[in-house]
């Protein structure tokens, strides 16, 4: 399908006032955004405007009753300098699993990927051309109608933000195994993208830090028993030559990496298990010197290799190094930059 998306540039580009050696995390965005608007039971309007405030009611139910989804994928360019998107068809997917579970309209999949290839090729001069580094793609929903009462809204809004991200340099963590506070349990919400799970999350994580860890390991809600996540990232453990990254039970977000990775390591003939994991067994491991490696997979930082895990009164050592996983990240970032050959067409050129 085509769809007719308006745009309207601005007059002059903010991009040469970025210092591309030194980009601010997170604060930096785009001349442009692309935005949505959801009426009467459809998607109207899609088009391309300059990055600015959005006018919003101060009873727009996102603000209490949290309507709100959000994806985060990353823009690469290639060897030629093409601009390119790495399976964005994915997001578009799990963006509407979130939807669904959340009471919101579906967005149309085409109408999410023409419009991250319209934004993307128009900010292509905000790529950031050095190795690691990547335009941050923010498409997110929410709720924008004023209306105080529970029930689904009926306005919503669909925006794709973008945000360049400087090299990022995979680095070895500590995980907090958190036994207080949980991520998600059955029937809940862990499987959406919902900005509410990532609200929960803010405290633990915050104690976690204080603690001298830098993420929380997610347990099931029920036992503490069961590893489901790490911070942001899934999870994967390599024991005794198998890898082991927990199952899809409806708790663990569907991660665009972890599947990338499953398909990495199967394809080099290694063998990936996914099945439910007890912290106790990765104690075990650990102790009888089966635990090889752990890391975590996500798109903001590609893979994090897991040192240790510390719990009330004592620490799981995983491993100083992480040889797999190392090999891995490297093959997935010369896959998104064009380097390695895309045997698994999962890159999407802009234009
Ligand atoms: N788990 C959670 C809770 C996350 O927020 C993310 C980041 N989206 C991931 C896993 C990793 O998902 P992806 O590989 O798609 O970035």
């Amino acid at each position: 399908m085509s769809f007719n998306i308006n745009i309207t540039k601005v007059e002059q580009s903010k991009v040469d006032a970025l210092d591309f050696d030194n980009i601010p995390l997170g604060t930096t965005f785009t001349d442009h955004m692309f935005i949505c608007d959801y009426e009467n039971g459809e998607w109207i309007n899609p088009r391309i405007v300059p990055m600015g405030l959005i006018p919003t009611h101060p009873a727009a139910m996102a603000l209490h009753y949290g309507q709100a989804i959000f994806e985060g994928m990353k823009a690469y360019k290639d060897t030629h300098g093409e601009p390119m998107l790495f399976r964005p068809d994915q997001n578009a997917k799990r963006l509407n699993t979130s939807a669904d579970r959340m009471g919101m309209p579906h967005f149309p999949e085409d109408l999410f990927v023409e419009g991250l290839k319209e934004l993307v090729s128009l900010e292509h001069n905000w790529i950031p051309p050095k190795d690691g580094s990547a335009l941050y793609l923010r498409p997110f929903m929410y709720a924008d109608e004023p209306f105080i009462g529970m029930r689904a809204a009926t306005h919503y809004k669909f925006i794709i933000m973008a945000s360049p991200a400087g090299p990022f340099f995979s680095k070895r963590i500590k995980l907090w195994a958190e036994k207080q506070f949980i991520r998600a349990a059955h029937g809940g919400t862990g499987e959406a993208k919902a900005a509410g799970n990532y609200a929960a999350a803010i405290r633990p994580t915050e104690l976690a830090k204080a603690k001298g860890y830098d993420q929380v390991l997610w347990l099931d809600a029920a036992e503490h028993k069961y590893i489901q996540e790490v911070g942001t990232m899934n999870i994967f453990f390599k024991i005794d030559g198998a890898f082991i990254t927990p199952k899809l039970d409806g708790s663990v977000l569907d991660g665009i990496t972890r599947k990338s990775v499953i398909d990495v390591l199967r394809n080099k003939g290694l063998n990936v298990i996914e099945r439910l994991i007890t912290l106790q067994e990765i104690k075990e491991a650990s102790q009888n010197g089966t635990l090889e490696e752990a890391f975590g997979a996500g798109t903001a930082v590609g893979i994090a290799y897991i040192q240790e895990i510390g719990l009330e009164g004592e620490t799981i050592h995983v491993s100083d190094e992480s040889p797999v996983g190392l090999e891995i990240n490297n093959t997935l970032d010369a896959i998104k930059t064009g380097k390695e050959e895309d045997k698994f067409g999962w890159m999407l050129k802009t234009r």
